[in-house]
């Protein structure tokens, strides 16, 4: 398989130089070649596949023989020891929780997966990669998870101050090691926009071997087509047509529900559901994109004002709006409409859903016709958003006890302004 750039002014690449470069040199974003249907017969087997055997199976397409089967079949069963049930609210509302890997996100699944890969990628070689991302809350946690202690790559995370929960922060600052933490004085939009200049800057990396582990990466991002496949095959013979509902900020993970209804999963549509960032809900209703700022929201992992996928999008939908538009629909809340979903799953359906969750929650009430079905994402574990979430639904959240370990841990943060030249001084250092 080649892999081709977004913006069609790089050379296509293998799928090593797609993963350790992260951005194409255009500044686009990759993506496999062909797309192809899955067969019939895997269809058939799907609600007897575990996740691992999905992965092996999705990836065995997406990624031809650049991988051989055994360590491919290997890095999946590591990386997607994950449980992801499906639980129906009623007979035509589900929730997929994706909050039960190690850092309670779905962002697990992607970040063990990079992880994996890219230690098999540059197995041998002796010099050392440098992993750069930039998060609003989630992403830098489970990157931090999945690459901690291995060897020959340093992980560099980049997150806005005062702008993820207490958690959150403890989850990204404590680990020490291989990872460090950058607390930039500024939104996520900054902290993607030094990363992404990072990648551009000649310097840096003429001295440096730099590589990100965000969804413009394509092994981050991938991996997430799995577990649709997966709820498709635990919801099982459904008379309805399926509708998914995806929590959206930088639109990694609905980017690859669309690759996975390309290679043939019967979804009938998606909602684009996004908090009051709402640029792609825009898009969708009115032809226009206009990135701008992002605002601070209590459904902070999608407070992003310029998705990346959304190059992504236009490229699986031949920049048709007319397209995007007939299979996703844009839905948007602000910080009351969350909060009053929040009860009402509550009250309804006994369900504490996070603040993200309650947006695909909303969607799915309004949005959803008589003869459909409708998936909502859970993307977090409640307890990440504790004070919201306590305060919406006046009740006491229980922590699991795998974000527990974080809390007593001492913070280690470097502070840092928007400057780049600041970042790159550091970064040399
Ligand atoms: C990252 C994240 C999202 C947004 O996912 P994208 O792939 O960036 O659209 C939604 N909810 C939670 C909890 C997240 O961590």
């Amino acid at each position: 398989m080649r892999y081709y750039s977004t913006n069609l002014k790089s050379p296509e690449v293998s799928l090593k130089e797609a993963v350790l470069r992260g951005l194409a040199p255009d500044n686009g974003l990759y993506m496999p070649k062909y797309i192809s249907q899955l067969p019939v017969e895997f269809f058939k087997k799907l609600p007897d596949l575990s996740l691992p055997e999905i992965g092996l199976e999705v990836t065995k397409l997406l990624f031809e023989d650049e991988i051989d089967d055994n360590t491919l079949r290997e890095i999946n069963q590591d990386a997607l020891n994950i449980e992801i049930p499906l639980i129906s609210l009623n007979d035509r509302l589900k929730v997929l929780e994706l909050f039960h890997g190690p850092t309670c996100a779905f962002k697990d699944v992607g970040g063990r997966f990079i992880a994996r890969l890219m230690a098999h990628l540059t197995r041998g070689e002796n010099k050392e990669i440098n992993v750069l991302t930039a998060t609003s809350g989630d992403t830098g946690s489970a990157v931090a998870s999945g690459f901690y202690n291995v060897e020959g790559i340093n992980v560099f995370i980049l997150y806005p101050k005062g702008k993820v929960s207490h958690i959150q922060e403890q989850q990204l600052t404590t680990y020490g090691g291989n990872i460090t933490a950058i607390e930039i004085d500024g939104t996520f939009d900054d902290c993607q926009k030094i990363v992404k200049t990072a990648f551009l800057d000649k310097e840096l990396n003429e001295k440096l071997t730099l590589t990100s582990a965000n969804s413009i990466n394509l092994a981050r991002f991938l991996p997430q087509s799995f577990y649709y496949f997966s709820a498709l095959g635990k919801l099982g013979n459904d008379p309805r047509e399926v509708v998914m509902a995806v929590p959206s900020g930088n639109f990694g993970n609905l980017t690859a529900g669309i690759i996975a209804k390309k290679m043939g999963l019967p979804i009938k549509r998606f909602i684009a559901a996004t908090n009051v960032n709402d640029v792609v809900p825009e898009y969708l209703d009115e032809g226009a994109f206009n990135p701008r700022p992002s605002i601070k929201t209590i459904a902070n992992a999608m407070d992003v004002g310029n998705p990346s996928n959304f190059a992504r999008m236009l490229d699986l939908f031949e920049n048709s709006h007319e397209e995007m538009s007939a299979e996703i629909e844009g839905y948007r809340l602000n910080d009351e409409g969350i909060k009053s979903y929040m009860k009402e799953i509550y009250a309804n359906f006994n369900y504490v859903a996070d603040p993200h969750g309650a947006v695909g929650y909303g969607a799915l009430k309004e949005l959803l016709k008589e003869n459909e079905t409708g998936i909502f994402f859970e993307t977090a574990h409640p307890a990440k958003f504790k004070d919201v979430v306590e305060d919406a639904l006046k009740i006491d959240l229980e922590i699991p006890e795998r974000l527990k370990v974080f809390l007593n841990k001492e913070k280690n943060a470097h502070n840092l302004s928007t400057n780049f030249n600041e970042f790159k001084s550091f970064l040399l250092d």
